[in-house]
């Protein structure tokens, strides 16, 4: 235990805890460990140093029963083989690159197409399968695991040398803060995310989840999920979520942009652009009565409805698999293509600048 020893200075009953096991190997022999964050208000995660993983996200539901509210793997060699990203830190680039190719400073950048033709979330070896480097300690009753990653020059085809550093920090009002900080040596594109697969419920799939997001617009996809470069409006059309909505509700409508993300699969365009850390959205499972509210500082959000989750992946914790549309990732980021639409805001980092954001998942 890394926290409780700190009760000579603070009332133990106040103060966050912080626990370090080992989770296993990776398939080439490095040890990975699993932290664990506990707060006095009944919330508790669990991050790997492999991928940032969140494994498990455990919150009170209404009648006070611990649930884990996230998907996830028993076993390590299930997140090196398998896993659709669950729980992980997504970069260099999260979301989609058109071919793979993108021009930064009169030079063109060929990265590898591991989505068809395209790119998606950094590559075949992106941030979610390497070892973050991880330090742990408690500031102000609260558990902070901060990790650090140095993503090398034409790493899978990104120029620069880019320093990582993503801090998460459970509070003691049950949010789970993640800060990104990153500096480049040479001109660069970035767009780091946390894609982990939330369920409210604990059991059913997320259809009788209620969702709202702050976008009064989106970004209508090609059928490579590549978006077309312009905004649409949501009014009158299934991605309307500026009011609570069960996601169920439209998932189903005939609608060209539902067809070609096989459901949600979209980047929102949140409102209020450039005014620092806003509400994104909210996700509520009325059964259960717990409720989170994503916030965070960046122009976009990407709703993606677990459509591909095809009940063939194994659920922590039992004998049984992950059924079709079981979690759900609200993917706070830059837009899907940027580094190829000088329309969308940039996701470029030059050398001498700092990139600092925060997401925050308030429960
Ligand atoms: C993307 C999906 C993709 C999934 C991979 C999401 O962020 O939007 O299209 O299939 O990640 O698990």
């Amino acid at each position: 235990m890394i926290g409780g020893f700190l009760s000579c200075t603070a009332p133990p009953k106040k103060t966050a805890q912080i626990n370090k096991a080992t989770f296993g190997n990776t398939q080439d022999g490095a040890a990975v460990d699993q932290y664990t964050l506990i707060n006095q208000s009944g919330m508790e995660v669990k991050i790997l140093t492999y991928g940032g993983i969140i494994t498990n996200l455990f919150i009170p539901d209404a009648t006070g029963k611990k649930t884990d509210v996230v998907l996830g793997f028993d076993e390590l060699k299930l997140y090196e083989s398998s896993s659709p990203y669950f729980g992980a830190l997504i970069g260099r680039y999260g979301n989609r690159i058109a071919g793979g190719k993108f021009n930064l400073e009169g030079e063109e950048y060929t990265l590898v197409q591991n989505n068809g033709t395209n790119h998606l979330h950094g590559g075949t070896r992106g941030f979610d399968k390497v070892i973050w480097e991880a330090s742990a300690h408690i500031e102000n009753e609260e558990a902070f695991l901060e990790l650090r990653y140095l993503s090398q020059d034409q790493e899978e085809g990104y120029p620069g040398n880019l320093a990582v550093e993503v801090t998460y920090v459970l509070t003691q009002n049950n949010s789970l803060e993640v800060r990104y900080k990153a500096q480049t040596d040479k001109t660069t594109v970035l767009n780091l995310t946390q894609h982990t697969y939330f369920n409210l419920s604990g059991d059913e799939d997320i259809l009788n989840h209620e969702l709202k997001l702050n976008a009064s617009s989106y970004l209508p996809v090609d059928e490579t999920l590549i978006p077309l470069g312009t905004l649409a409006e949501v009014a009158n059309t299934p991605f309307d979520f500026t009011t609570l909505k069960r996601i169920g509700s439209d998932i189903d409508e005939e609608n060209l942009q539902l067809k070609q993300g096989l459901g949600y699969d979209h980047c929102w365009v949140l409102n209020n652009q450039n005014t620092g850390v806003r509400t994104a959205a909210v996700l509520k499972h009325p059964r259960s009565g717990i409720q989170m509210e994503v916030l965070t500082d960046l122009p976009g959000i990407q709703f993606y409805s677990g459509n591909f989750l095809d009940g063939t992946l194994p659920r922590k914790g039992t004998d049984s698999f992950y059924a079709y549309r079981s979690g759900l990732c609200l993917e706070t980021q830059f837009f899907p293509n940027a580094p190829n639409e000088p329309s969308f805001p940039s996701p470029v980092l030059k050398p001498g600048e700092v990139f600092q954001s925060t997401t925050v998942f308030q429960f």
